[in-house]
């Protein structure tokens, strides 16, 4: 599964995954291992415009921030 993450600090991710033949793009904010690790999952949307919607509320990145995850 493909999986973007931004280039500042890497904790914002965003998970691609393909479900009955439909992209689904998950954001998640990682917490820093010191404070327990988790996740907390911001939302799932259904395109990459949308996602660049929910990047704007919720995130201070846009997608150019994002790469692919090695
Ligand atoms: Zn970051």
């Amino acid at each position: 599964m493909p999986e973007w993450v931004c280039g500042c600090c890497g904790r914002w991710r965003v998970s691609v995954e393909l479900i009955r033949g439909r992209y689904r793009y998950r954001l998640v904010h990682r917490y820093p291992e010191r404070y327990g690790g988790g996740k907390n999952v911001l939302g799932e949307v259904g395109s990459v415009d949308e996602l660049a919607e929910l990047l704007r509320r919720c995130t201070p990145l846009e997608l150019a921030d994002l790469r692919e995850a090695a």
